[in-house]
């Protein structure tokens, strides 16, 4: 086995191939403000924000048809990101977890060709990925859509028209559905 010459692997511009051949393994600490898209939904008044633990892993696997060997990579995730509870507006501390797998392909019209027969997730090796976009991604996945406390710190006066709130003022059924199934008799 001829020595490596890479001491570290660059997430930001990953060789993905030479990554799995190598069977690499990277465990990252990011703080979650180097995140930009991910920052965005952060809660404004939360003091600070924490870091993500990541993890990238890679094998090679067989081809699907005798081809050659195709790159794979696991990513796990974990953060704690403070968003704002739709309840109480105030923010949240809400876990985020990832672990997926992607398939790597030679570049992003193979991605787009394979993307719809795929079950799994591609990615393409050229040009090289930046770990970070697609760690981001699949933190931006992994957001709840409505960010609740499970219980709000402070008393929240229910209005008609919040979620499990039953609104009187609801509009009847529609009568003229009741007209329709008489005149079909
Ligand atoms: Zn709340």
């Amino acid at each position: 086995m001829k020595p490596s010459q890479k001491s570290a692997w660059n997430p930001d511009r990953l060789d993905a191939r030479a990554f799995a051949e190598a069977q690499g393994h990277l465990q990252i600490e990011t703080p979650l403000a180097r995140l930009p898209r991910l920052r965005e939904e952060a809660d404004s008044g939360a003091p600070s924000l924490g870091d993500v633990q990541w993890t990238a892993a890679a094998e090679l696997r067989p081809g699907a048809s005798g081809g050659a060997p195709s790159p794979w990579l696991r990513l796990t995730a974990h953060a704690s990101l403070p968003l704002t509870c739709q309840r109480c507006l105030g923010p949240v501390d809400t876990p985020l977890e990832v672990d997926r797998w992607f398939r790597f392909v030679a570049d992003e019209a193979t991605a787009e060709a394979q993307d719809d027969d795929a079950e799994e997730d591609l990615l393409a090796m050229e040009p090289r990925p930046s770990l970070f976009d697609v760690l981001e991604d699949e933190l931006l996945m992994a957001l709840p859509l409505v960010p609740l406390h499970s219980t709000c710190p402070v008393d929240v006066v229910l209005k008609a028209g919040d979620p499990g709130v039953p609104d009187e003022e609801a509009p009847p059924r529609n009568p003229f559905a009741a007209l329709e199934r008489l005149k079909k008799t």
